[in-house]
C-alpha cells in the first residue's frame, strides 16, 4: 500500500514520505502525519521478534516510507545502527530496574542521548528524500535545541554531502557538557550559535524562518532548501516508533511478559516527540497500556493532560533536566489532530489561540480520550535528586536527571493507581552527560571541573565513561558566536550564503 502524509493544518494535503521528510514542516505551518497507521498483526509481531534491531527497523520503516525501495531502507538502517556507532549490540537495550520495571536505554549512541536513535538515521533518510524530490539542491538543516538534539544532529549530519547544519541553543540553558559537545563539533558543513533566549525562543525563531517566503526565495536562488532535524520532522518520529515495537518484542522474547500482554510506557517529556512515538506504536497494534507523561518543573503538559487547558503563560525555569525545559510542545499538535478526528479547522484554531493568547482549551470529547490514554505527573529538581540517589542505592541503577524524572513520576503513578502492569521507562540520556547533578545527588561533590566529576562518578558507580564525553576535555572550541533571537534569520542567511 502506498502511504501518503497530510498536514495537521490542511487535511486535504497529500505528500509522499520523501516530501514530508525533505520539507520538514508543511508550508502553512502544520506538521505532517501519516494518512493512516500501518497495522502490525500478531504474525507480524512474532516475525519481528526473530529479528535484530536493524531488521526490525527496516520492517517498520518500510511500512511508513513506501516511496523508498527495500534496498534504500536497508542501506539507511545499516548505516545508522550498524558499524559500531552504538556501544551495545541492541541500540534499544533493556535493563531491569526491579521486577516489573524495565529501563529502555536509548542512549548508547555517539552523543549519549536518545536523540541518536533518530538522528543517526535521519541524515540517510533526508539525503535520499532530497534526491527523490529536489536533486542538485543543498539541504540546510535548522535545529533549535534544548541540549541534546543539537549535538545529535551535528554528529549525524557532519560532512554529509549536500547538507549544511545550523544549530541554535539557549546560551544559559544547557549543561556544560552539552555545550562543550556542540561548540567543539567537527565537520565542514556545521555552524553553532548560542542565542539570548530559551528553547521556546529558539524553536519559534526556527519555525518563523521555515515559514518566511522571502527567506525561502533567497535560498532557492542559491539552490538551497531548508529542512528540520527537530521532532517536527516526520523523519525523526518514525525511527522512534521502532524502539517501542522492538522493546515489546524483547520483553516477550526474554519472557518478561507474554505475547499480547499489556505494558505501560513512561517517558520523560519535553517536545512530546518520544511519547508520541509510543502512542503511534500503540495505534499500530503494540499492546501498550497507559502512556505516562513525566515533566519537570516546567509542567505545562502535566497541567494540560489533567485539565484540558494548555497554558504556556507561566514562568519558565532552568532545571537539572534541561532537555525538558520547554513550554511549547510541538508534537502535541499531532496527537490533538488524531484525537480531534483529523479536523484541521479545530487544530488551526487551537494553534492560533496559542500564538495569540498563549493558551487553548480542548473539547470535552478530546479531553476524555486524552485522559483515557495518558497519565501525567511532574517532579521538581529536589525530587529528581532524591530519585537518582534512591535508584542508585536500592537498585544499583544510575539514572541521568531526565530519566529520574520519569522514574519518580512512575512511582507516584503506582502509588496513586495501584496499577502494577509491567512497565518500560524510557532512559533518555547517559548519567555522564550531567555529572555535576548526578554526582551531587548520590552525595558526592568531589572534583572541581566536569571532567574530574566524570572520573569521580566512574569511581563511585563503576559505569564506563563514554569516550565521546571524556575526550571533550582536549577538543578545540570552534564556535563562540552568540545571537539575539531577532537576528536568527541573518545568522542563517549569513552562514548559508556567505
Ligand atoms: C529531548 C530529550 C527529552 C525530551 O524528549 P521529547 O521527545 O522532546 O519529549 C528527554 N530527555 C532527554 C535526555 C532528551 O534529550
Amino acid at each position: 500500500m502506498n502511504m501518503l502524509y497530510k498536514s495537521t493544518r490542511d487535511s486535504s494535503k497529500r505528500v509522499t514520505a520523501a516530501q514530508a521528510i525533505a520539507q520538514g514542516i508543511s508550508e502553512e505551518g502544520g506538521l505532517f502525519v501519516p494518512q493512516s497507521l500501518p497495522v502490525l498483526t500478531q504474525e507480524d509481531l512474532e516475525r519481528l521478534m526473530g529479528m535484530d534491531y536493524i531488521g526490525r527497523a527496516a520492517d517498520i520503516l518500510g511500512r511508513f516510507l513506501t516511496d523508498f525501495t527495500e534496498e534504500e531502507i536497508g542501506e539507511c538502517v545499516s548505516n545508522a545502527y550498524g558499524g559500531g556507532k552504538f556501544d551495545v549490540k541492541n541500540p534499544a537495550h533493556i535493563e531491569t530496574l526491579r521486577e516489573g520495571s524495565y529501563m529502555l536505554e536509548l542512549w548508547h549512541g555517539p552523543t549519549c542521548a536518545f536523540k541518536d536513535m533518530a538522528l543517526q538515521l535521519l541524515p540517510h533518510l533526508l539525503t535520499k528524500s532530497a534526491q527523490k524530490t529536489a536533486p542538485r539542491k543543498t539541504t540546510a538543516i535548522l535545529v533549535a535545541t534544548s541540549g541534546d538534539t543539537g549535538k545529535a544532529a551535528l554528529e549525524g549530519f557532519k560532512d554529509v554531502d549536500g547538507t549544511k547544519v545550523v544549530v541554535f541553543y539557549p546560551g544559559d540553558g544547557v549543561s556544560l557538557l552539552q555545550k562543550m559537545q556542540m561548540v567543539t563539533q567537527e565537520g565542514s558543513n556545521v555552524r553553532v550559535f548560542a542565542i539570548k533566549g530559551n528553547f521556546d525562543d529558539a524553536q519559534m525563531g526556527v519555525k518563523k524562518i521555515f515559514t518566511d517566503s522571502e527567506i525561502k526565495e533567497k535560498l532557492a536562488e542559491h539552490d538551497i532548501q531548508l529542512s528540520s532535524a527537530n521532532s517536527i520532522n516526520w523523519g525523526r518520529l518514525v525511527p522512534q516508533i521502532v524502539y517501542y515495537v522492538s522493546a515489546y518484542c524483547d520483553l516477550v522474547s526474554s519472557g518478561r511478559i507474554k505475547a499480547g500482554d499489556k505494558f505501560n510506557v513512561v517517558v520523560p517529556t519535553g517536545n512530546f516527540g518520544n511519547i508520541l512515538a509510543a502512542y503511534y506504536a500503540k495505534g499500530m497494534g503494540v499492546p501498550v497500556g497507559k502512556l505516562i507523561c513525566a515533566s519537570n518543573r516546567n509542567k505545562v503538559l502535566t497541567d494540560f493532560i489533567n485539565s484540558g487547558i494548555y497554558d504556556r503563560q507561566r514562568d519558565f525555569y532552568v532545571t537539572a533536566s534541561p532537555s525538558m525545559d520547554i513550554l511549547i510542545s510541538s508534537n502535541l499538535e499531532r496527537l490533538l489532530y488524531e484525537l480531534e478526528g483529523c479536523d484541521d479547522t479545530v487544530i488551526k484554531s487551537y494553534m492560533a489561540s496559542l500564538a495569540k493568547t498563549g493558551r487553548y482549551e480542548i473539547s470535552p470529547a478530546c479531553r476524555e480520550k486524552l485522559s483515557e490514554l495518558f497519565y501525567a505527573g511532574y517532579l521538581d529538581d529536589e525530587g529528581t535528586m532524591r530519585v537518582i540517589k534512591d535508584c542508585f542505592e536500592k537498585y544499583g541503577y544510575l539514572c541521568d536527571t531526565h530519566t529520574a524524572v520519569a522514574v519518580g513520576v512512575y512511582e507516584e503513578y503506582t502509588v496513586n493507581t495501584g496499577d502494577n502492569t509491567p512497565t518500560i521507562i524510557a532512559s533518555t540520556a547517559s548519567p555522564y552527560k550531567f555529572p555535576s547533578s548526578v554526582l551531587g545527588a548520590i552525595g558526592e561533590d568531589e572534583g572541581t571541573d566536569e571532567f574530574e566529576k566524570l572520573n569521580a562518578l566512574n569511581k563511585k558507580s563503576g559505569v564506563k565513561i563514554p569516550k565521546s564525553l571524556s575526550e571533550l576535555k582536549t577538543k578545540p572550541v570552534r564556535f563562540t558566536d552568540t545571537c539575539e533571537v531577532e537576528d536568527m534569520p541573518e545568522s542563517v542567511l549569513g552562514y548559508l550564503l556567505g
